[in-house]
């Protein structure tokens, strides 16, 4: 990738993120500290999508930093992947919360929030333009291959995604954090397999980009 599209794709990014930063389409808008926009490289060839910010995103403005992300983080080191060389980002860009009293509490964002927040998804996928789109639990597996999908049943399994981009899904590492034991164990294989899938993908040659006929401008 040329130092000149690198660099058009992350003022694209940055332009798109304070956007976002201005938008209240949705409640959360106003309960958020900090809008999570997304981060990485604007070239990865992998782009994560989770499901959305939790407490110590919105405080950092940063995707996947919690407990979840330094998982994350070795999942994709078990693909000879650092976190810098992917695209990280979520369905959406706010903290869903509920206020439980005496503090706000995360939840799932529901689907007017899912869709506000589309646009920018989508945009975000136009910009970085990934080779493969990994969904990360069933919320953001379900916002590209529909509500009927089955997180147990069908992860690990191909689907085409935006602009005929590859979608894989696989559990959230928050929910492989849940499991406790053999369970936990478990779950994790199941991963490993889906993210080998991922890595064998990558491994593959990039088809060489379609060759435009010629073109001549009228000053030629
Ligand atoms: N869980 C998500 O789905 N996204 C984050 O950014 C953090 C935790």
């Amino acid at each position: 990738m040329s130092l000149q599209e690198r660099t058009q794709r992350q003022h694209a990014l940055e332009r798109a993120a304070a956007v976002v930063a201005q938008c209240r389409k949705c409640e959360i808008g106003a309960t958020r500290r900090n809008s999570v926009y997304g981060e990485g490289d604007p070239c990865a060839a992998l782009m994560v999508v989770g499901e959305g910010p939790g407490e110590t995103e919105d405080k950092l403005g940063r995707p996947f930093v919690g407990r979840a992300g330094e998982l994350l983080d070795k999942m994709l080191l078990a693909i000879d992947l650092p976190r810098e060389d992917v695209y990280i980002c979520n369905t959406v860009k706010c903290r869903p919360t509920v206020d439980v009293g005496h503090r706000l509490a995360n939840r799932a964002p529901t689907p007017d929030e899912m869709r506000n927040c589309r646009p920018y998804l989508e945009d975000q996928i136009a910009i970085v333009r990934p080779r493969i789109i990994l969904a990360l639990g069933a919320p953001a597996a379900k916002s590209f291959m529909g509500e009927k999908f089955s997180i147990t049943k069908q992860r690990g399994r191909w689907f085409e995604g935006p602009n005929g981009t590859p979608v894989i899904a696989t559990f959230h590492p928050a929910y492989i954090l849940r499991q406790t034991g053999g369970a936990m164990t478990e779950v994790k294989k199941l991963v490993f397999a889906d993210l080998k899938q991922i890595r064998a993908r990558l491994n593959e040659p990039v088809p060489a980009p379609e060759q435009k006929p010629e073109q001549h401008s009228l000053f030629d």
